[in-house]
């Protein structure tokens, strides 16, 4: 086990599955209708829990579980190598533990991570599991369906765990945009510019914190990287690349549609950081004027 102990902590944890918004409900024998998503919003809106609402003859695929029931879960004996939710809530555990010893003044505020099931509400509108996984600066918030997680992976040949562990440091990079202020910055200056090259660099730069955290992580002991673990990641790195992508998915090639950036450019983004060690080799990679 590469992590240094085994607690798993699951106090950032929103674990809303099995009462998403695509939760199959038991109302007219659909799925959740218009009303229904009216309905959960009000209630989000009202801050209540709104799982209440919908476990009345609902088929669930979610845990059920509770906060102190995953929490015991996780915490049992091989939990991490067991369960897959387990082990990335280790994953973004230890992604927290490194970055806040990189902030001064325990200034560093981890992102939560929400597990959901086909669609949920977020701060940055409602979302399909199909867009994978990604983070809401609104709601500073980690958003994972663990389900289309595993069928991304296997759709893609990003393959092996640590490929996830890369997957939650890359959104966490995100994070770390949205606490240096390069999100707001990009945000700014949207309109102006080459849009597209800002887009693709805010990307490549999460490749690269999570490059850069992979080595901190490393050297620390937080969690110890062999080949195997490298490899993992510089595939998934690449098997996520646009150009990859898109010849999976339509046959052809068509970087002007790109968004993350090529197979070779995410590899390199996520080496870079892991061989320098250090946020400050990711700057540049956003095409921002200083
Ligand atoms: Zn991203």
């Amino acid at each position: 086990m590469p992590f240094d102990d085994q607690r798993v902590d699951v106090s950032g944890v929103d674990d809303r599955r099995g009462r998403g918004l695509g939760t199959p409900i038991a109302v007219g024998g659909g799925g959740l209708g218009l009303v229904g998503i009216l309905l959960l919003l009000l209630v989000n809106a009202l801050g209540g829990d709104t799982s209440s609402l919908l476990t009345g003859g609902a088929s669930t695929s979610g845990t059920g579980e509770t906060t102190a029931q995953l929490s015991a879960r996780c915490n049992s004996d091989g939990a991490i190598d067991r369960y897959e939710d387990c082990y990335v809530i280790k994953s973004y555990n230890e992604i927290n533990e490194v970055w806040a010893s990189q902030f001064s003044d325990s200034s560093y505020e981890p992102p939560r991570l929400v597990f959901f099931e086909q669609a949920t509400n977020t701060g940055c509108g409602t979302a399909s599991s199909e867009v994978g996984p990604f983070y809401c600066p609104s709601d500073r918030s980690v958003y994972i369906d663990l389900g289309f997680l595993k069928a991304l992976q296997q759709r893609f040949g990003a393959e092996g765990r640590y490929a996830q562990t890369y997957i939650v440091a890359h959104e966490v990079g995100h994070h770390l945009q949205t606490l240096t202020g390069t999100e707001s910055r990009v945000r700014a200056t949207q309109g102006r510019g080459d849009t597209q090259a800002l887009a693709i660099g805010v990307e490549l730069q999460a490749d690269c914190y999570a490059g850069v955290w992979s080595a901190l992580a490393n050297r620390a002991g937080n969690f110890s990287i062999s080949e195997r673990e490298l490899d993992q990641a510089l595939n998934a790195a690449a098997a996520v690349g646009d150009d990859r992508i898109q010849q999976k998915t339509q046959g052809r090639v068509d970087p002007e549609r790109w968004t993350h950036g090529s197979a070779q450019q995410r590899r390199q983004a996520f080496l870079t950081g892991y061989e320098a060690a250090r946020g400050d080799a990711c700057t540049s990679l956003v095409p921002l004027r200083p």
